[in-house]
């Protein structure tokens, strides 16, 4: 790197405490659905990101004792002993690429279910657990706190011996016992570890003093700490004890992991917080009241960004989970000045619904993340082309754009057909929708890379039909077309029944609305059988333009999917600010110019909502015309992928562009017969 790179500050190495980070990059810990379920699959990805230039690369929670017990999801697990083994592989994977291996030691307290260990529930106080099972948590006696100091002593023992160089002390996202015995609401003790924020933080202080102890002379001590609840004054505030605990702990850890709880709020989706670096506000202060090195987060993609917040003091390091998935390699990008080729996360949280289903993670943006171990794949590295030399991608959505980028990546000549006359297909259409701008990433980053390579032609406005396919003469073809939503309301609940949709009613689909087909002005009635978020990004938009909105779905709650990406809450919230009518729990009958029919779920009851007009969201249609009549004309090649194959979330169509360029070329029984490699448990009955 030379001096006059303007990014270099973010590549000098900064100490924390016995170890040096080789630059500013830091990945926090972030779940992955992997954990201590596949250890491998998770070695492999936590080593991308260190080949990929960050210099510190933590896991994720790790449990420390059968008391904080996170099952059925895959966190890691650092009980005893037995659990080393699996957990060095992470740090020799990360070791070997340079970098630092960090472990987030964690107790639960009410946020674990020990679903699987069976044991008592540990908090502060006596108080409901942190899940709607009826089970309680028991205030923690002296002996349990003696305990609970010694587990986590004797972790950080396993983790040093596991390899790794930096050990954390985790008091954030609500989701921990050092956290909790902080805050108030959480702790009615009336003992030195009650009352006064000094005693609400001596359990803290304690874990922070014997991590050290125990593992400080090869290890840095982080502490990973949320400043502000966002909660107003009925929660922490930065302004006031979040800021007191910060002086009084100031100096005890090597390195401060400062962020906002709870973890919607930290990872909060772009919809609801567009501005990259939105917690900057919030932790801007901390470096003033510490002389240790402070890691900040804010879903932070621009080195711009980075470099200033450097510069200006708010943190020591650049601190990622979301775009570190979303783009192993951007350190090295910004080391080697190839900014534009920055995979940029769009904050749409398919990474935190993986999470939340207890399935590997994945990503809308990267492809190959979660694939390292099990597929072999790589971010940045794709085998080069076998002996075909020419490909026809038809469709430049999700699927077709990266299925055209990674086939031009290979080495082959790549013809990218879209009848439309800008790329991007439904991420397009999407983008345009209120706080769904950062959809439009996905297209530009696969948009600026075809640009780019001379082995690529892309035509708009060029509708294929299969007699301008075979006049192309190119043998290989992808089929992309993507897919359209009914109209005629059949979905997941009226699969039974289909509703009576009647030839004069005022029927719209969330195409129509994104074309700009609108209804006329008056009520409009959204159905909702889809439950992600386009159903409600539709009713806000129609309810910010005049529209009386009333929204239906079979379901408990609006656009309840999205529950696993951490914004359900502010969706509903919004509607009701918005003055929407919200109706659960009913399922359409059928719609007539008049009235649109409904029944409850439970009752049957049947109610008839006057007027207007209604926008249907319940299933796509696949896009299949074009691939049924090309099948029997003896291409070598012919694959329909992405929403034409099946439709899904934008990630899928992604994935399924990257694995059918992947796959492209090889025998098609390798193709069948080798899924992926899967990590069996142990059948050894020694050492249990
Ligand atoms: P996916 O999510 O699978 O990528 P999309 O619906 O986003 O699917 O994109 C499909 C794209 O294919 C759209 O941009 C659409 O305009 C285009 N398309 C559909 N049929 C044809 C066709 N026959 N010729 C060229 N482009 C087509
Ligand atoms: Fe970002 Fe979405 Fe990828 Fe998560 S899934 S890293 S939020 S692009």
């Amino acid at each position: 790197m030379t001096k006059e790179n303007p990014y270099s500050v973010l590549f000098e190495p900064v100490q924390i405490g016995p170890v040096t980070a080789r630059n500013r990059f830091f990945q926090v810990p972030h779940c992955n659905g992997m954990g201590h379920v596949r250890p491998q699959a998770e070695a492999a990805m936590r080593g991308m990101k260190a080949e990929g230039g960050w210099a510190v690369v933590c896991n994720q929670e790790t449990e420390i004792h059968p008391t904080s017990d996170l099952s059925p999801f895959a966190e890691n697990r650092l009980w005893d002993a037995r659990d080393i083994p699996a957990l060095r592989l992470m740090t020799e994977a990360v070791h070997d690429k340079g970098s630092l291996a960090a472990i987030e030691l964690v107790h639960n307290g009410n946020h674990a279910q020990n679903l699987f260990s069976r044991a008592p529930i540990l908090a502060p106080s006596d108080m409901s657990i942190d899940a709607p099972f009826p089970k309680q948590a028991r205030a923690m006696d002296k002996t349990d706190i003696r305990n609970f100091r010694r587990w986590h002593r004797d972790a950080a023992v396993r983790a040093r011996d596991a390899g790794f160089d930096i050990v954390y002390v985790y008091a954030g996202h609500n989701m921990t016992l050092a956290q909790h015995f902080m805050l108030p609401h959480m702790n009615d003790r009336t003992d030195e570890y009650g009352g006064s924020l000094e005693n609400r933080v001596r359990l803290t202080r304690e874990l922070l003093e014997e991590t050290r102890e125990v593992v400080g002379d090869t290890c840095a001590v982080a502490f990973r700490f949320a400043v502000d609840e966002m909660l107003g004054g009925d929660g922490m505030q930065a302004a006031e004890e979040g800021r007191a605990v910060v002086e009084m702990l100031a100096e005890l850890p090597d390195l401060w992991d400062v962020n906002v709880a709870d973890w919607a709020n930290d990872s909060i989706t772009s919809r609801f917080q567009p501005q990259d670096g939105y917690q900057n506000d919030y932790i801007s202060f901390v470096k003033s009241m510490t002389s240790k090195p402070v890691v900040g987060v804010g879903r932070l993609t621009s080195p711009d960004m980075m470099v200033s917040m450097v510069r200006k003091g708010v943190v020591d390091f650049i601190g990622a989970a979301r775009p570190s998935i979303a783009d192993p390699f951007l350190p090295q990008k910004v080391e080697q000045g190839r900014i534009d080729e920055i995979r940029e996360c769009i904050g749409c949280n398919i990474c935190v619904m993986a999470d939340s289903v207890n399935a590997p993670i994945r990503c809308t943006q990267n492809p190959t993340m979660g694939e390292e171990w099990r597929r072999g794949w790589h971010p940045e590295i794709i085998a080069p082309k076998g002996n075909e030399d020419d490909a026809l991608v038809i469709g430049a959505g999700p699927a077709g754009l990266e299925c055209a980028m990674q086939l031009a990546k290979r080495g082959y000549q790549v013809t990218l057909a879209e009848s439309s006359t800008e790329l991007g297909g439904r991420v397009l259409s999407e983008s345009r929708l209120t706080g769904l701008g950062a959809w439009g990433r996905v297209a530009d980053h696969r948009t600026h890379d075809l640009r780019q390579r001379g082995n690529v032609q892309i035509f708009t406005q060029s509708r294929m039909g299969a007699e301008e396919v075979l006049e192309l003469g190119i043998a290989n073809v992808f089929v992309a077309t993507g897919s359209k939503w009914r109209a005629d309301g059949i979905g997941r609940s009226t699969i039974r029944k289909h509703p009576k949709v009647d030839v004069n009613a005022a029927i719209f689909t969330p195409d129509d609305i994104m074309a700009g087909r609108m209804p006329s002005k008056g009520p409009v009635t959204i159905y909702d059988d889809d439950h992600a978020y386009i159903a409600g990004v539709l009713a806000e938009k129609l309810a910010v333009e005049g529209y009386d909105v009333t929204f239906i779905t079979p379901e408990s709650l609006v656009s309840s999917f999205t529950v696993l990406t951490l914004e359900q809450h502010r969706i509903q919230t919004r509607l009701l600010e918005l003055g929407v009518t919200i109706i659960c729990n009913h399922t359409i009958l059928g719609v007539t110019p008049d009235y649109v029919q409904i029944a409850c779920g439970f009752t049957g009851r049947v109610q008839e909502i006057a007027g207007g007009a209604a926008v249907l969201v319940t299933e796509r249609k696949r896009e299949t015309a074009l691939y049924d009549a090309l099948r029997d004309k003896g291409l070598r090649t012919l694959e329909l992928i992405g929403d034409a194959a099946g439709p899904a979330l934008i990630a899928d169509a992604v994935f399924a562009g990257h694995m059918a360029a992947r796959n492209f070329e090889r025998s098609k029984t390798d193709v069948e017969n080798e899924w992926f490699r899967r990590e069996m448990p142990s059948l050894q009955m020694e050492n249990l």
